[in-house]
């Protein structure tokens, strides 16, 4: 075959050798002989623009986020917030979004779990080396912390896309000889210290994390994007680059920069610090009542702060931005659902599959919505891969053997009380009568509590109190250490995901996107994502009713419903109707993997925020 080259001036592909010239000592071809007169007569201008590609250092969106979980090997998240930030930008960099994202290091990570025998949680700090997947940068930005000056340093990775092009993330570390101990610790733990710790840490990450991207040379920045609050006073920093500039406080220039989104569902969940300790932590670095004005008047709120700062401000699903709404009823808040990336989170088997069938999904998962293609049967056997390797980990981990055969339930997420993990087993009588009725079931768990959630570790431990109890008619397994290489084998390999989140306080959920893409159902209260998703069923069952107000009503209600449901319509139909069950898998895939994918999701925040 001949060779394929591009013609320097006009960019056209030249497959023919007869227009060439040496220049200034290589062959160049071109298509015409029109190109190549063009090409003598100012060689500079063409040579210089097609052989030497531009350095990228146009990037004009800047993406900040207290964690970012890219996967199992860097422990720089906790759960769905930083996991979803590495979703997202993970399709920026498949779709060539201009974009750099900012975060901390956390050279001690968030935490592994630890669990006896009892189910007590013991929190063992992970040791990692960025240096075997970061390279640290040159460039030092410098900010005060409780009138010390404190230098910080920078590691990068580049997160790149399906198409060649990168996204580069940028971790700020403050573990440098020349500052004092506590201050290069700052660095070292996710979620771990005290709110001074923490307002330290948010002070590095949004003041510091536009000194660092100035220093480094990034000054095409037109979008600073809050990933929640924790990053909120980067707007300070613009505030304060205004001022130094141009002697006023233009609040206009800083809120059409910026750009926010929360996350969090509940006043209590908004993260605030008092001003005795903001005034310890920052000093005098701007003027209290600016502070106060755009921060709040009792605490400094850091989503009052974001909200006041931003051109533009979203939920993370519908309803979720209908919730942030009534928070905040003088504000524009949009919506912008949640998603996960699609090829990281669909498991080897299924992989296979949509190559074969859905050939272009991997860049445009949209077209999962073409399950209609793919036989009954070849789902069944890439499920049963997945789950035989979810058996075969959970032996590994546990020595303990599930049933291939016999239906299993998944349920991961944070152990903390509104998740309410335990409510499939508020009447375990109930449960017990369902499998003799209906079929045998087994449970897989899995869940970190904060270090400081007590409430949250009680729940594990009565998890294994009452797998303990229930051990000669249910097996029931609680796995240690949930994290992304779980969350992958969990999400594909049970047959069906459970969540039972007291409403409305789960903002979008994404563990069961995550095992719509390989074909698991949810059995789901409606809640976040799942108001947009369910489709009663067809791509699962719902939990509950809407309008509940009273807690214990509302647990009781929600347990009849996973009690009904199980025993009539889920267990019997994958026991008795399999090719019913496995037209959900397929409905599972098509209506709801096509959609709640970061591709979508990344697409609106270009046209919603960015543009
Ligand atoms: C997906 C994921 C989460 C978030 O799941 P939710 O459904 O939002 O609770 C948390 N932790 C891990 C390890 C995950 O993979």
């Amino acid at each position: 075959m001949a060779n394929i080259y591009v013609d320097p001036v006009c960019s056209m592909p030249v497959s023919n050798e007869e227009h060439a010239l040496i220049y200034p000592d290589q062959e160049i071809y071109f298509c015409s002989d029109f190109c190549k007169q063009k090409f003598r007569l100012q060689p500079d201008l063409y040579f210089t623009q097609t052989n030497l590609p531009q350095e990228q250092d146009d990037r004009h969106i800047a993406y900040f986020s207290m964690e970012i979980g890219l996967d199992s090997n860097m422990p720089t998240y906790s759960g769905g917030l930083g996991i979803l930030a590495g979703d997202f930008l993970k399709s920026c960099a498949d779709l060539k979004i201009p974009i750099i994202a900012v975060s901390l290091l956390y050279k001690k990570g968030y935490f592994n779990q630890h669990l006896d025998t009892l189910g007590n949680q013991q929190e063992i700090p992970v040791m990692w080396k960025p240096s075997l997947t970061m390279r640290p940068l040159a460039t030092k930005a410098q900010i005060v912390i409780s009138d010390i000056p404190v230098t910080i340093q920078a590691w990068q990775c580049d997160i790149i896309g399906n198409t060649g092009s990168h996204v580069p993330l940028i971790l700020l570390d403050t573990d440098v000889a020349e500052n004092q101990p506590w201050y290069r610790e700052l660095t070292y733990y996710l979620y771990g210290g005290d709110q001074r710790y923490r307002l330290a840490q948010e002070i590095i990450l949004g003041i510091g994390g536009v000194r660092m991207l100035r220093a480094l040379g990034y000054n095409q920045l037109r979008h600073f994007h809050m990933n929640e609050g924790h990053s909120s006073l980067l707007t300070l920093e613009l505030l304060q680059e205004q001022q130094k500039h141009h002697q006023v406080w233009d609040f206009n220039a800083v809120r059409e920069q910026c750009i926010f989104t929360t996350h969090t569902p509940v006043p209590a969940g908004h993260d605030q610090f008092s001003y005795t300790l903001v005034k310890e932590v920052l000093g005098n670095y701007i003027v209290h009542d600016v502070l106060t004005m755009l921060g709040g008047d009792e605490f400094l709120n850091m989503t009052l702060l974001g909200l006041n700062s931003s051109k533009y401000t979203n939920g993370v699903a519908k309803k979720h931005g209908e919730t942030s709404k009534q928070m905040f009823p003088h504000y524009p808040i949009d919506s912008i659902t949640n998603g996960v990336y699609s090829v990281f989170w669909t498991c080897d088997s299924f992989k296979t599959l949509y190559d074969e069938y859905i050939p272009g999904w991997r860049k445009d998962p949209f077209t999962l919505r073409h399950t209609s293609k793919i036989p009954l049967q070849e789902i069944w056997d890439a499920h049963t891969k997945a789950k035989a390797a979810l058996i075969h980990k959970i032996q590994a981990k546990t020595n303990r053997l599930l049933n291939l055969d016999v239906f299993t339930v998944g349920f991961a997420r944070r152990a903390t009380l509104y998740k309410r993990a335990d409510l499939i087993f508020s009447q375990c009588e109930k449960l017990l009568e369902i499998t003799r009725q209906a079929g045998p079931i087994q449970l897989v768990f899995a869940g970190k509590a904060h270090p400081k959630d007590t409430d949250g570790k009680e729940i594990i431990k009565r998890i294994y109190a009452i797998a303990e109890k229930l051990k000669k008619q249910i097996t029931i397994i609680y796995l240690e250490n949930y994290d992304i290489e779980l969350g992958q084998l969990l999400t594909s390999g049970v047959d069906l995901w459970l969540n039972t989140p007291l409403r409305p306080l789960e903002a979008s959920g994404t563990s069961g996107m995550k095992a719509a893409h390989n074909g698991v159902p949810s059995l789901s209260a409606l809640d976040g994502w799942w108001l947009e998703g369910h489709l009663e069923g067809i791509t699962g069952w719902s939990i509950g009713t809407t309008n509940i107000e009273n807690q214990t009503e509302m647990d009781q209600k929600d347990a009849e419903d996973i009690y009904y449901k199980l025993g009539n319509l889920i267990i019997p139909m994958y026991y008795n109707s399999r090719e019913k069950w496995i037209e959900v898998m397929k409905q599972t895939i098509a209506i709801n993997a096509s959609f709640f994918n970061t591709h979508r999701m990344v697409q609106q925040y270009v046209t919603n925020a960015y543009l």
